[in-house]
């Protein structure tokens, strides 16, 4: 198997498989007990957070929560904080690029009567901090910005739109603070993410992006923002998320992002060299395809292409059939053939965006896997656009905006 999806999860590398066998037997402890074990166990919660802390540049470890996922760090830290600061402004502002976990919570703040900006993207999924500037009103309370795009891969200028908010807040006063929020889940690990340099007050992480296990998470929250209790119960995570801890999935994900973090110089200059060959060979070896997201500020392991004229399912199918796991940008796992809403965001056509390939490479992945993807893509690509209507009313019309009525 060829597994070129590690923006959709990540295998669990054996150090971190090794560590949560351990959590999972030999010390399984409930961390909260009284006894010589439950302190061990407790001493893992204690050191993963720190590890988490460290990674993301955090002043200390209290600033560190676990949780069950990415989508519930979100979820937490945008209710929570609108909640809290709703007397004072109901404003919070977006980008249309967004996860779902971030962009359906705040269309349920909507619901609750609060106001949501969503800022537009440009062509590379791309916003601006002039964008960013103009739409701060004096009832803004959150800016929520991704790090990276899960789809196209695109970074989007945290640090200046952290530098502007900065400004902003010296001028309103503490008790008028607009707080940003960025999801950087596709982002930690991968390349350099420092809350304190960035001005980052929120921001959810995910473990089994970084090689870690599915179900947990962790959100960063800056000292002095109080969190409302997610979960109401013991006082786990400080009485903000009762339930027994789970001890062998916080350790391993203290681990991984460790040890993503140890290594990132590494992977980066790896990915970033067969990110080039797999986008200039792709490029080179068929015709009618382009390259989605920035070409320069775009997450180093990340590559995503439309192939004009075919479907995304398709050649999912086709790849699939050669041992290769890909991702098309289209939304098809909620059921609905829609196309992606970050492809139409940048104002791609529909017909276009049913046609895209996401690329996503992980620790493991070799040139030996892109050559195999290479050799037998572009069969895959002349089949589908064999048996596809647009590309026979293509070689009828010759032009391709005349065919999409441009
Ligand atoms: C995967 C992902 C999420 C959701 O994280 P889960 O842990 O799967 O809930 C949110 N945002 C981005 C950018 C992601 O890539």
């Amino acid at each position: 198997m060829i597994y070129l999806d590690n923006a959709a999860t990540t295998r669990v590398r054996p150090e971190v498989l090794e560590i949560m066998t351990e959590y999972l037997s030999d010390n399984f402890a409930n961390p909260s007990s009284i006894y010589a074990p439950a302190r061990g166990a407790k001493g893992a919660i204690d050191t993963a957070r720190e590890q988490v802390q460290k990674a993301i540049g955090a002043d200390r470890p209290a600033e560190i929560f676990f949780t069950g996922s990415g989508s519930e760090s979100i979820n937490w830290a945008l209710k929570s904080v609108a909640t809290q600061n709703a007397h004072r402004g109901k404003h919070i502002i977006t980008t249309a690029v967004e996860h779902p976990a971030v962009l359906v919570t705040l269309q349920h703040l909507e619901k609750e009567g609060f106001e949501v900006t969503i800022l537009p993207v440009d062509e590379f999924a791309q916003i601006s901090v002039d964008q960013v500037k103009n739409a701060i009103r004096p009832d803004t309370i959150i800016v929520a910005v991704m790090f990276a795009n899960n789809e196209v891969g695109t970074m989007m200028p945290i640090s200046e739109i952290g530098t502007h908010l900065k400004q902003i807040n010296d001028e309103r006063g503490k008790d008028n603070k607009i707080y940003f929020f960025c999801d950087a889940i596709q982002a930690v690990g991968r390349v350099p993410v420092d809350v304190n340099a960035l001005n980052i007050d929120l921001m959810p992480i995910s473990a089994h992006k970084m090689y870690g296990p599915k179900g947990v998470g962790a959100l960063y929250v800056r000292r002095g923002i109080k969190m409302q209790p997610l979960i109401h119960g013991g006082g786990q995570e400080r009485g903000r998320r009762g339930g027994t801890e789970n001890v062998a999935g916080i350790a391993a994900m203290g681990l991984a992002v460790e040890l993503a973090v140890a290594e990132m110089d590494d992977t980066t200059k790896k990915h970033r060299e067969l990110q080039k060959y797999l986008i200039e060979n792709t490029l080179k070896a068929i015709p009618h395809s382009r390259l989605n997201g920035h070409p320069e500020h775009r997450l180093p392991n990340s590559v995503n292409i439309t192939f004009e004229f075919i479907e995304g399912e398709g050649m999912l199918l086709l790849l699939d059939s050669k041992g290769i796991c890909a991702s098309s940008g289209s939304a098809c796992t909620s059921g609905s053939l829609d196309p992606s809403h970050v492809l139409m965001a940048m104002g791609m056509p529909h017909e276009l965006a049913h046609g895209s390939l996401r690329l996503t490479f992980g620790r493991d992945t070799e040139k030996a896997d892109l050559d195999k993807f290479l050799e037998v893509f572009p069969t895959i690509v002349e089949r589908l656009r064999q048996i596809s209507p647009l590309w026979e009313e293509f070689q009828r019309v010759g032009n391709i905006d005349a065919l999409l009525g441009k």
